[in-house]
């Protein structure tokens, strides 16, 4: 099996090699496990681009529960929230927004349009709390202008919460400098391993403001029981465990290695394959692209047969894309475990794979 999919991802050997060794899943209330949950805790913020006065939640759940965690720890139905919805996860802040009567207006873009300032004109006379964004889109790869969405959050004193679940780890990124409230990330996008916990990392003006005022009722996620107990490096409930024990090894390889040249070894890949596709009759959207994944763009509908061609032939895979896009494009991520010459030798698969479907 080979995964060129964004989440789970192609693991680095020494992430499983963590998960091999026998005592990969230690009892969880030590001063040890707090010690480790500290430390991945200082990367993270550190990575993030962030200061000493915000917190982190670590929710046993995947990166949707989250969003919606964060959205019902910081708003209420008396606040108003701007959404760009750009593809299927900012659709999932909407439909987060509508289930919640949560009042918003939202920003929505076709596939293959870019996010400019134009998009923001009509919302720029009206008064909001906060906008939800996801940094990279999943669904289309379009890296959204995070210059463009801050100043438009900041002239209006407005709270930005910033999904960066597939691009956090992967594209450049700056909490502070951006003037970002919440950010959100989950194992098994942008830090490479299993699925199953997800962090929401807290600025100080909305911990005060917000977070620490909030009536939200909710056992599991009031993010207030998570601010107490990880004072002393621990969470409420039980952690995913081996999980958290993979993060850390994830972030401290990105510590050695070096967050930029980590940064730039991705672009590196996600370049190779972008130039490597040009011999193909396939295309590429035009809009800015996270290093995260492609979209790859058939001219014919054949893009699921292709992808089940991969699938099935050589144990490939690569992510299909849902919706009406799916007969015409799919996915190609390029985090994790990937060289170029797992480029090539994905490009001739697909090669091959059109060649198959189209005689059929
Ligand atoms: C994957 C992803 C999510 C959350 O998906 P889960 O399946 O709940 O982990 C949210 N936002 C973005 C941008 C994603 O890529």
């Amino acid at each position: 099996m080979r995964l060129f999919t964004i989440g789970p991802v192609e693991m680095f050997d020494e992430i499983k090699d963590v998960r091999k060794r026998g005592d990969a899943v230690p009892y969880f209330r030590t001063p040890e496990f707090s010690d480790m949950m500290l430390e991945t805790d200082r990367l993270l913020r550190k990575f993030a681009k962030t200061g000493d006065s915000s917190r982190t939640i670590y929710l046993t759940a995947s990166g949707t529960a989250a969003m919606e965690a964060a959205v019902l720890n910081c708003f209420t139905q008396e606040d108003r929230l701007l959404v760009i919805d750009g593809g299927t996860f900012g659709h999932r802040f909407v439909e987060i927004c509508k289930i919640h009567g949560i009042p918003h207006d939202v920003i929505t873009l076709d596939f293959g349009e870019t996010l400019a300032k134009k998009h923001f004109e009509a919302a720029s006379h009206k008064a909001y709390t906060a906008l939800l964004v996801n940094v990279d889109e999943t669904s289309t790869g379009q890296l959204y202008d995070m210059a463009l969405i801050s100043d438009f959050c900041k002239n209006k004193g407005m709270y930005l919460v910033a999904d960066a679940i597939s691009s956090f780890l992967c594209d450049e990124f700056d909490m502070d400098g951006y003037g970002v409230d919440v950010m959100i990330a989950s194992s098994q996008k942008g830090p490479c391993v299993s699925p199953g916990m997800s962090v929401a990392l807290l600025s100080e003006r909305i911990l005060k403001e917000r977070v620490m005022k909030s009536a939200f009722s909710s056992l599991y996620f009031d993010f207030k029981s998570y601010l107490e107990n990880f004072k002393r490096g621990q969470t409420p409930f039980t952690p995913a465990v081996g999980i958290c024990v993979e993060l850390n090894a994830a972030l401290r390889m990105i510590d050695r290695i070096g967050l930029e040249q980590h940064l730039s070894n991705i672009e590196t890949i996600a370049k190779d394959f972008r130039s490597k596709l040009l011999d193909l009759p396939v295309s590429i959207p035009s809009y800015p692209l996270s290093n995260a994944v492609t979209p790859v763009i058939f001219d014919e509908p054949i893009a699921y047969r292709v992808f089940e061609y991969l699938k099935d032939r050589y144990g490939i895979y690569v992510n299909p894309t849902g919706g009406k896009l799916g007969e015409t494009t799919f996915r190609v991520a390029h985090i994790g475990k990937i060289t170029t010459e797992d480029n090539s030798i994905l490009i001739s698969r697909i090669k091959e794979g059109i060649g198959a479907v189209k005689s059929k």
